[in-house]
């Protein structure tokens, strides 16, 4: 055996397991997941809103009645805002995200929930239904359809609003000043296509 094919066979399996290894990392980063949590990971690092448009569909912020922290069953605290609206109004993102969770249990209900800018989680819930389609994982801008307007979970018999709340890393916040300042600012959602 000549000194130069005693070298092709392990150069041949060399670049065999690299291309394996490549393309397994190609795989790996075109699977959803890999493209959420990147995205999620860009939008964790930008400053956290401070001005947000109303995501239920013809709502104007100053229609919005503050009940943070009003009294609820079981000794809790409101932990949002409620959004009136004729039950099947379109329920879009406020922000930029990801959705991390579409959920149909508990207190909320059918429930949509979205990580966006400053790493902070969006909670959309007591939905009638949900978009169509609409997975963990989509990537979501201002206007993206999340669902329509209802009163599932809790909210049952109750008037179909939009319960709407914001959680940083150190919890719960009033998202009602945010509000506000988005319709000062006129930041009215636009309907996008997903
Ligand atoms: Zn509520």
């Amino acid at each position: 055996m000549s000194r130069t094919s005693s070298l092709v066979l392990p150069l041949a399996r060399w670049t065999l397991v690299m291309l394996a290894i490549a393309l397994a990392g190609y795989w790996t980063w075109r699977q959803p997941w890999m493209q959420a949590s990147a995205e999620a990971w860009r939008l964790a690092r930008l400053p956290a809103p401070t001005a947000l448009p109303v995501p239920v569909e013809g709502v104007r912020a100053r229609h919005i009645a503050d009940t943070w922290g009003g009294a609820r069953s079981g000794g809790r605290k409101h932990q949002g805002v409620d959004i009136f609206a004729k039950r099947g109004t379109p329920v879009h993102s406020a922000t930029h995200g990801v959705v991390i969770g579409v959920k149909d249990y508990g207190l909320g209900g059918k429930q949509v929930w979205v990580i966006g800018p400053g790493g902070e989680r969006h909670y959309y819930a007591h939905l009638d239904d949900f978009a169509p389609g609409i997975a963990r994982f989509d990537r979501v801008q201002p206007g993206t359809l999340l669902g329509h307007v209802g009163d599932t979970g809790n909210a049952r018999g109750t008037p179909p609003h939009l319960h709407y709340g914001i959680y940083a890393m150190s919890g719960a916040y009033n998202p009602w000043p945010l509000l506000q300042a988005g319709d000062r600012t006129g930041s009215a959602v636009r309907p996008v296509r997903r």
